[in-house]
């Protein structure tokens, strides 16, 4: 039977035993949220590629369950600082911010917004605002006059619908233009606390990776891995798995070789398994570089102030 480097016959998980690497992960560190809606304008990038979504040999429902929530509690001490990667002070910024986000890095849009939300800093500034001076400003973050109409349309419907707050209710934040639920769920779970999940780029190609579904569409996505987990680990799950799959789990590298969740992967092997090769591959905090936001909440820092170390410095 063929072997992954690890001695794990392919197809299988090999047993789990913690990384020094997983135990390790105390400092502080932070998710990109993708509009959807915002973006029917905006090319789409080309698909990652994806492990043929083959679950585990025999693998039973309550063994998947299992499987799920190990790796979920493992992602959970590998990124305990993990957050929205979206500077934002109140839930009309995060939602602008997010529609922003789509087809750009989370950082391009920290960089960006605060010189929108210094000029607009209202739905009803921003409503009222002259679209070619929102382009100027949105230019950085591409596709800038679809994002201008998305924005300001939103900020419209904000005002003429909503009294110039953002609504917390699924059902009303779905009607914004350029608002879907990925969006929406972004904002209420990042803004009022409500459980929901993240169902972007990272987070569809890592959940077909660990097999957890073997759904493509996100709205079927969302609800394979919502059963697997309950309602209060939704919005938690949803960054620890962007995360992973920012810094870590990569579209076209993995690097596996220094993947904390690797005993527990059915695609461990797909990425770079030789531990210096794939240490190099590592991105953000675990490669000792910075991470997307400009004004990270205090729990991304450690007690001096500093972002979160490497993958197994220290
Ligand atoms: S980096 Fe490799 S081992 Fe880790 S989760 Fe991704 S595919 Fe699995």
């Amino acid at each position: 039977m063929a072997k992954t480097a690890k001695g794990v016959p392919a197809g299988k998980v090999a047993p789990v035993k913690k990384t020094a690497s997983a135990k390790k992960a105390a400092p502080p560190e932070k998710v990109t949220v993708v509009p959807e809606k915002a973006t029917a304008a905006v090319k789409k990038a080309p698909p990652a590629r994806t492990v043929a979504p083959k679950p585990p040999r025999n693998e039973s429902r309550t063994a998947l369950v299992r499987r799920a929530r190990r790796i979920n509690r493992e992602l959970a001490e590998v990124y305990p600082y993990a957050h929205p990667e979206l500077d934002f002070e109140n839930p009309f910024q995060l939602l602008v911010a997010t529609v922003l986000s789509a087809q750009t890095t989370d950082l391009r849009v920290n960089q960006t917004t605060p010189a929108l939300f210094a000029e607009y800093p209202t739905p009803e500034d921003l409503a009222a605002a002259d679209p070619e001076e929102v382009e100027e400003i949105l230019r950085p973050t591409g596709f800038f006059r679809a994002k201008t109409k998305s924005v300001m349309g939103l900020s419209r419907v904000l005002v003429e619908e909503f009294g110039g707050e953002v609504p917390g209710r699924l059902e009303d934040l779905v009607k914004l233009p350029g608002v879907g639920r990925k969006t929406a769920f972004v904002v209420l779970g990042n803004a009022f606390g409500r459980p929901g999940i993240t169902v972007d780029t990272h987070f569809q190609r890592l959940v077909r990776r660990w097999r957890w579904t073997e759904e493509t569409d996100p709205d079927k996505i969302e609800a394979a891995v919502g059963a697997l987990f309950p309602k209060s680990d939704w919005t938690m799950l949803s960054h620890r798995v962007i995360f992973h799959g920012r810094r870590i789990c990569h579209a076209r590298k993995p690097a596996c070789g220094a993947c904390p969740i690797a005993p527990l992967c059915p695609a461990y092997g797909e990425g770079e398994t030789d531990p210096e090769k794939a240490r190099k591959l590592l991105k953000y905090e675990k490669g000792g570089f910075p991470g997307q936001r400009l004004k990270p909440p205090r729990s991304y820092l450690d007690a001096g102030g500093r972002p979160a170390p490497p993958l197994g410095a220290g």
